[in-house]
């Protein structure tokens, strides 16, 4: 059975001050993580402060991003190895914004995934690929190519760790969420990719999730589909009372 996941990623849109605002309002009122997980995926700069301020709540923190290699001469990366010295559990990878404005590739995504993987991170791997042709009819049933590359060389005992969130693109900042049932077919394809690439018994516990202009009007029906796990939420995330709503949502 998949424990629900909430998500909220701020990407670059606080402040300080909003910051610990934001974290003395939902600390407290979020479940514990045995019912639902709550994770909230920040810039670098603020994670130190984050991991203190939750330090009492079930609230994991997210990095947005992170490099993949432990440590070196890689000016403006940000190393897995310090990310998880610093009590960050989660880190987002490569997600849409990554891949389109950062150059990321199947490769380096894969890279990241290793290498948080290595250093006790939890990575959340972020799919945008179109599934479209694939999901109006589920007579074929192709691999989802982003993940099997994502995941390459991922075991067995690691993939357990591994959230994947599926997001389209077009439905990333556009006011205008897959529908239910779309969002469930193209989950369903990614867990059948993940039979194919572990088992179907494995499978069955990886969690994903949908993102992609989730509100707290389409969050229950999108979070009651059946390979649903939760959801990981951009806009509507920034404001706390709503961050909760999605949350009692997906108790
Ligand atoms: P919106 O919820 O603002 O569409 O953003 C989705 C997203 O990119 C979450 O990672």
């Amino acid at each position: 059975c998949r424990i629900p996941f909430v998500v909220a990623n701020w990407k670059i849109n606080k402040l300080k001050g909003q910051v610990f605002d934001y974290l003395e309002k939902v600390n407290q009122q979020v479940p514990d993580s045995s019912v639902v997980e709550t994770g909230i995926a920040a810039q670098d700069i603020f994670l130190a402060d984050m991991v203190r301020e939750t330090e009492n709540s079930p609230i994991h923190v997210v990095a947005e991003n992170v490099h993949w290699q432990d440590a070196g001469a890689y000016t403006g990366e940000t190393s897995p190895r310090a990310l998880a010295d610093l009590g960050v559990t989660y880190v987002l990878i490569g997600h849409f914004e990554r891949r389109k404005f950062f150059n990321e590739t199947d490769a380096t995504v894969n890279l990241k995934v290793m290498a948080a993987l290595r250093n006790g991170l939890k990575p959340i791997v972020d799919i945008d690929e179109d599934m479209s042709v694939y999901t109006q009819s589920m007579e074929a049933q192709p691999a989802v190519a982003q993940v099997a590359a994502a995941l390459a060389g991922v075991s067995v005992d690691q993939i357990r760790n591994v959230t994947i969130a599926y997001e389209p693109t077009w439905a990333i900042g556009s006011g205008e969420a897959a529908s239910a049932q779309q969002a469930q077919k193209a989950a369903q394809l990614i867990r059948q990719t993940l039979a194919q690439l572990y088992s179907p018994s494995i499978a069955e516990k990886i969690r994903i999730l949908y993102g992609g202009s989730v509100d707290i009007n389409n969050a229950a029906q999108i979070m009651g589909q059946a390979d649903i796990d939760g959801v990981l939420v951009g806009r509507a995330a920034l404001d706390p009372e709503q961050f909760l709503s999605l949350v009692a949502i997906a108790q």
